[in-house]
């Protein structure tokens, strides 16, 4: 059986049916801003695994960053012990994120960072004498996670609801906030979207914990972009009610919108904050929720007072030193320039499709460069085009976008907004 077949046969990919798996292609290694195949293909990493590896790939220092912790000790519980690679990722985060974080918790994922910020939420509000507020509320079009209660956060149709309908939490789902970034902010709160959120806040915020958003840019979702100043006003409507405000700044962390985070797009901060994905520059899986210290000692003050929650890799000190390095990368190269770059490159060469009939519309943000078709497409056939290309692309839904590499040239950035015009004809 050739390595290929045994894929196949055994190996169970994302969202993949194990009958009809869909083509995969073998990555042999990847470095700078290209993935290598096996037969000597080379591809421009379009989609930066998921959007996570901002500098690239093999930057040295975050390589050898995790070689010296390897060599040293790559693993150690968390449970009374403690380490200097965790330490100084609480310091370099604590540097950057909004000034009201001040609490940290360490885990191994994405999802596993919405769970956490999710138990924090109740937890925070049995303890604080609200026990009753057990519910979530977000917006339509949203996406947290494939773990239960991130995904129950999801959007209830696009997401995987319609599947799990009987074994998932009930939560609020309020309109989506209007496609909206550049534009005027419109104040008439039932186009603005504020009127549903609040409609269903008055309703049910006596058994609402929080309400979870991503800030600004609605990824896995659907890629649309709302107007910030949504985000000020849910700020005020959650002061008001007595929920908490989490931000998933799972995708949008680590200067992918043009901003260190989406938060600060905003006026506002939220009382807890997921980040994943560009922790580790793509290096490895990590994650960290952060909270502000009036959730942290609201907590610490209830009944047991201990947050509930401890994986067994818990601040893995070769993530952190991944972490550590990516961030210092961050202080260290022009990646903000570069973003402003590709943002401005991205709307010059992506803005003629616009005019194309089978297009709904072209949206640009930082390094984030939607097409938004009218059509469903599918990944699996855009799969052989992107080897032909030499630009590795992963539609879903009616998308077809990019999330390059900060590090990406203009030539490159060139060939994968050509390939992202090639999709557009034939898909
Ligand atoms: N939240 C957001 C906003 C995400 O985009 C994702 C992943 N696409 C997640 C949470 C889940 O992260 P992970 O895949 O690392 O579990």
């Amino acid at each position: 059986m050739t390595a290929s077949t045994f894929d196949a046969k055994h190996l169970w990919h994302p969202y993949t049916n194990v009958i009809k798996p869909g083509p995969t292609h073998k990555v042999a290694s990847a470095k700078g801003v290209h993935l290598t195949l096996d037969d000597g293909t080379r591809m421009i990493d379009a989609m930066s695994s998921w959007w996570s590896a901002i500098h690239g790939y093999g930057q040295p220092t975050i390589i050898q960053a995790v070689k010296d912790q390897v060599g040293c000790m790559p693993h150690v519980m968390f449970g009374g012990l403690t380490h200097d690679p965790a330490i100084s990722l609480g310091q370099k985060l604590l540097a950057i994120t909004p000034p009201s974080m001040q609490r940290i918790f360490y885990s191994d994922s994405g999802s596993v960072a919405v769970e956490v910020a999710m138990k924090m939420a109740v937890q925070y509000q049995h303890a604080t004498g609200h026990p009753d507020k057990t519910q979530f509320i977000t917006v339509r079009s949203g996406y947290h996670g494939d773990t239960w209660k991130a995904m129950s956060v999801c959007d209830p149709v696009t997401g995987m609801h319609h599947l799990f309908q009987n074994a998932l939490s009930i939560q609020h789902f309020a309109l989506k906030p209007p496609i909206n970034i550049t534009g005027e902010w419109d104040d008439d709160p039932v186009k603005n979207g504020l009127a549903d959120l609040r409609q269903l806040l008055e309703s049910h915020h006596q058994t609402i914990a929080a309400l979870i958003l991503e800030p600004v840019v609605q990824g896995a979702g659907g890629m649309y972009f709302y107007h910030p100043e949504y985000l000020n006003q849910a700020r005020a409507l959650c002061d008001a009610f007595n929920i908490l405000l989490i931000f998933d700044e799972i995708a949008t962390g680590f200067g992918r919108t043009g901003k260190m985070f989406a938060t600060e797009l905003t006026t506002v901060e939220p009382d807890i904050l997921c980040l994943g994905k560009a922790l580790t520059g793509g290096t490895m899986s990590f994650a960290a929720t952060l909270s502000s210290d009036k959730v942290a000692i609201g907590i610490g003050n209830g009944n047991p007072g201990v947050f509930m929650h401890g994986p067994t890799f818990m601040a893995n000190p070769l993530a952190c030193a991944a972490a550590c390095a990516s961030l210092d990368l961050l202080e260290t190269t022009p990646w903000q320039a570069n973003v402003d770059a590709i943002e401005t490159q991205l709307t010059h060469e992506l803005a003629p499709l616009r005019s194309l009939p089978q297009v709904f519309d072209v949206r640009v943000l930082g390094a984030i460069g939607v097409i938004e078709m009218n059509h469903q497409v599918s990944a699996d056939q855009a799969h052989p085009l992107c080897k032909e290309f030499g630009v590795w692309l992963r539609p879903f839904g009616r998308h077809i976008y990019c999330m390059p590499p900060f590090v990406i040239s203009s030539d490159e950035l060139s060939q994968v907004t050509h390939a992202m015009g090639k999709l557009v004809e034939v898909l």
